[in-house]
Formats: structure tokens, sequence, C-alpha cells
């Protein structure tokens, strides 16, 4: 059974690159095969693949439409990619990705039980942020795909995946420390990683965060949502 898909795609040979292991979803019974719900999420990779509804398609080298388990405790939604996941075609490979790396087993998880996204599919030139119109457009796009994955919990990472998924103008620090919901999905705020690199004193705020959404998931083994 395939768990765990991995979607990269060229500009110029748009094909689709399924890779395993499978790793099994955390502590939950295994979901019968789904090919369908693969389905779905290729599918959106396919269309984001020739997608040209911003100007960002202009720049790209490749598409990041994102990967990971199928049936994630927490999908970890970033700001856009970076020059090393437009080289690349994953999310969160950078620098910042492999900080995100260290990140995820203090919440008793591996990177591939996980789901990571972004709020935009295509590299921002020179890694500025992504604007309003470029946000907007593609933001169905990952709306989708947590629709598809269906995950236990959201984790927005920046300011810009905060803003755009609760549609508010408001300020990480001020949505950190909380948990909202998008769709009935529990959310959780925190900081960027490549925020926290730059200034270390986010450590602790984002090690608060992190624990916090631990407690929204099933933990290993159970397989009921924990209170
Ligand atoms: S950033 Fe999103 S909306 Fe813009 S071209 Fe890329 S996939 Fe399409």
């Amino acid at each position: 059974m395939q768990d765990y898909v991995s979607t990269g795609f060229s500009r110029k040979r748009p094909e689709l690159v399924v890779t395993g292991p499978t790793p099994a979803a955390h502590g939950q019974a295994a979901p019968a095969a789904s090919p369908a719900l693969a389905g779905d999420l290729a599918g959106i990779a396919v269309q984001i693949a020739s997608c040209v509804k911003c100007s960002l398609c202009s720049g790209r080298r490749t598409t990041v439409p994102g990967e990971g388990s199928q049936h994630p405790p927490v999908m970890f939604v970033g700001e856009g990619p970076g020059e090393e996941e437009d080289r690349t075609g994953r999310p969160f490979v950078g620098a910042a990705g492999q900080y995100l790396d260290k990140w995820i087993p203090s919440i008793g998880l591996q990177r591939g039980e996980c789901f990571i996204a972004n709020i935009v599919k295509c590299r921002p030139p020179r890694n500025r942020e992504p604007r309003p119109e470029e946000i907007s457009a593609c933001l169905p796009y990952l709306q989708a795909q947590i629709q598809a994955v269906k995950p236990n919990t959201i984790c927005c990472l920046g300011r810009i995946a905060a803003q755009a998924l609760l549609q508010t103008t408001a300020s990480v620090g001020s949505l950190r420390g909380k948990v909202h919901t998008w769709q009935g999905i529990p959310l959780v705020v925190t900081y960027h990683p490549s925020a926290v690199l730059r200034d270390p004193e986010l450590r602790k705020p984002v090690w608060v965060d992190l624990k916090l959404l631990k407690t929204l998931f099933p933990p290993a083994g159970s397989k009921t949502p924990a209170s």
C-alpha cells in the first residue's frame, strides 16, 4: 500500500514522480488502499504543474506541490519554495527545511509521517514574499490538498501561511499560542524555521507551539483523537 507521495514536476517535462518507501500512518490503523485519494493528490499536482494562474509561473524551474503522508497527523504549511525547492521540486529541503526536520521528532513524528506544503507552489523571485494576488490564485490548490489528505492538525509556519489560511492580517505573535480551526481542523501557528534561524530568541515560543500541536493529534499507537 502506498502511503507516501512525493510529487515533482519539471516545467519542460511535466512528469509525475511517485516514490516510496511507505511509512505507516502515525499510530493509526492502516486505512484501506485508496488509489482515489492518491489520484486526488496526483491530480492536484498535475494541475499545478501546468498552472499559469499567476506571474510566478514565468520564473519557476519546477513547481513544488508538496509531499508526505496521505493520512498525516500534521500538515505543515509554509510560505513558498526557495531556490533548493525550485531546483528539486520538493518542499522544505533547504536550510529551513533541514531545521524543520529537527523540529518534527520533538512532536513524536518523522518527516514522512507528515504532509508538507506551501501557500504558493512556485518560487517567488529572489525569495520575496508572495503577493496577495499570487496567494489568492494559488490557495485553492492547498485547500484541495488539505481536503484530500484530511490531516488531524495543521501547523502554519510563519505569517504568510497563517494569514492566508485564517484570512486575517494579524501577526504571528498574536496568532500563536492558541488553537484555531480551518474547516473544523485544529490549526496552530508558529514561526517559520527561517525566522528562527535568523533569531534564536524565537526557539522558545516555537517549542511551546510544538508542545501545543502535539496535544492535538492522536499519540502513537492510539486510534482515537487525543482529548
Ligand atoms: S504560484 Fe500557484 S497560482 Fe501561481 S503559477 Fe504557480 S501554481 Fe499557479
